[in-house]
């Protein structure tokens, strides 16, 4: 067997615009030397290549870790959704039927996340239940998370005016009850701002917040005050003050990504982030996700629509071919690049075979810009010792700068965030010539490369564009890219080439070819 090491850059992708792109601003010495010294392509990472519906979805690190670690194309969860929501499935569920139930005399609470970014989700969606809910006589509350990280920074009027339009045009009895940035109430991740779910209670069930009758114009005052560049954090309105979370209604999280819905979950279900006084306000509340955000611990126990499930994996196959797995990430990344990338399994596939090593993350909120160098340093030295230690065939981990700090909009920040990641793959391609271990580099969806959108406004979301990968074949066999356009879900088979071990019947073609 060839050793093999597979770097997943995260959110880094190929922009030829030099215009606000921080990857090319920082002149990644090491990464693009290797790119032209080494067989070397760009690759697809978002669209129906990670599952997603339209050749205009921006990927993710989810569907983009689950790209890469099946091997194979699946259907994710919003094309799972869409069918299920047109088709009315969701609707005709054991669950639907629970909440309609549920919301008899009651209203039916929906905190959603308002916008199109489809990465967390979509306003179509509340769209369909609205139409719905005027079909069951229901009356729905609205909890809107202004958003401004997926979508456009300062849109959030916009998705208010078309949730009221469409209000009156379903002649539905729905209004929106409260609105404040995601970032402030909810949409916290691995508990690195636990304030954020203490604020998202306090808001949509105690109305701690000041009640404006004109959201929109409230927006703008927040706007012009200078301190909210982004809606991701705008503080929190009240708008409906009789219309908050009552004890036993029927309360539905209407995002369908698992990373950020599952402690407003476990704040619901167990009253997590509130005292026992406040928890009393809300635990007789019926609970619903929109999807099922963690499949091996059941979270939630009720949900609209099932996950999806992914079956041969990379992983999975490896572990059939005994091949000993080490994966290493930082806190924020971790979770991708096991939980995701087998196929939604919180476990690895085989104790004896696979290791996940967790490298504590800086507790700086979604403030990375703070911390541009991250852990690059000790998820690097991490996987020289494993590589040195010779106990592992396949390696595989995760560079998050890229992402998490060309999230924060931040272009000198992002651009030393590059700077960094490039000094650590310039390490690790040394150390890999050295040993003789073959490495790949890649990355799961773009982000850095485009830190201005369309009008200049710093630019904090995931990229359609493609994504690097370069196999430097260290272990002897000579390769080159076969013809033909490639992407995320061909890595699995490339990985198993350059190992030596047979290819998956169940995965895409590989990238390379012996010469
Ligand atoms: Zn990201």
């Amino acid at each position: 067997m060839n050793k093999t090491v597979l770097c997943i850059i995260d959110g880094l992708g190929i922009n030829p615009n030099q215009h606000g792109n921080a990857v090319m601003a920082a002149d990644m010495k090491n990464l693009w030397g290797a790119y032209e010294g080494f067989p070397s392509t760009n690759i697809v990472a978002s669209g129906q290549e990670v599952g997603l519906v339209s050749e205009k979805d921006a990927g993710s690190s989810e569907v983009g870790h689950n790209a890469i670690g099946a091997g194979q194309r699946i259907k994710q969860g919003l094309a799972l959704l869409d069918d299920a929501f047109e088709s009315g499935e969701v609707f005709a569920s054991d669950t639907w039927k629970k909440i309609v139930a549920n919301s008899k005399g009651k209203k039916l609470q929906i905190i959603h996340l308002l916008s199109n970014g489809r990465t967390h989700s979509d306003i179509n969606h509340l769209f369909y239940t609205l139409k719905q809910c005027a079909k069951d006589g229901l009356t729905v509350s609205i909890h809107a998370l202004a958003d401004g990280r997926d979508v456009t920074a300062q849109s959030v009027n916009r998705y208010i005016k078309q949730t009221r339009d469409l209000i009156k045009e379903y002649g539905v009895n729905a209004k929106i009850a409260t609105v404040t940035g995601r970032a402030v109430a909810f949409m916290d991740r691995y508990d690195s701002n636990p304030q954020a779910l203490t604020t998202g209670f306090e808001v949509v069930v105690e109305g701690k917040a000041p009640i404006t009758s004109d959201i929109e114009k409230s927006v703008l005052e927040e706007y012009a005050k200078g301190q909210t560049p982004t809606d991701e954090r705008l503080s929190p309105f009240v708008v409906e003050p009789e219309w908050l979370i009552k004890n036993g209604e029927t309360v539905i999280l209407l995002n369908y990504r698992g990373d950020r819905a599952l402690q407003t979950c476990d704040l619901f279900k167990n009253g997590k982030y509130i005292t026992k006084e406040q928890f009393k306000k809300i635990d007789k509340c019926m609970f619903v996700g929109l999807m099922e955000y963690d499949s091996e611990l059941g979270i939630p126990e009720m949900y609209l629509c099932p996950p999806p499930n992914i079956e041969n994996t990379l992983s999975h196959w490896l572990c059939e071919k005994n091949v000993r797995q080490l994966t290493v990430a930082e806190t924020v990344k971790y979770g991708h690049i096991t939980y995701f990338f087998n196929g939604n399994r919180g476990k690895p596939i085989c104790d004896k075979l696979e290791k996940w090593i967790e490298i504590d993350g800086h507790k700086v909120g979604a403030a990375y810009d703070t911390v541009p160098q991250m852990r690059a340093k000790e998820i690097t030295e991490t996987v020289i010792d494993a590589i040195k230690s010779n106990k592992y065939d396949f390696i595989k981990f995760n560079l998050a700068n890229p992402d998490m700090v060309g999230h924060t909009g931040n272009m000198e920040a992002t651009v030393i965030a590059c700077k960094t990641v490039d000094e650590y793959i310039g390490k690790m391609i040394e150390l890999c010539k050295k040993e003789k271990i073959n490495f790949i580099i890649s990355s799961d969806h773009g982000n850095a490369e485009e830190m201005l959108d369309k009008n200049n406004q710093p630019g904090t979301t995931h990229t359609a564009n493609l994504v690097p990968l370069i196999v430097m074949p260290f272990a002897g066999n000579n390769y080159k890219i076969k013809e033909g356009t490639f992407g995320l879900t061909n890595i699995a088979a490339t990985v198993c080439e350059l190992l030596g071990v047979e290819v998956s019947p169940h995965f895409n073609e590989g990238i390379i070819q012996k010469n």
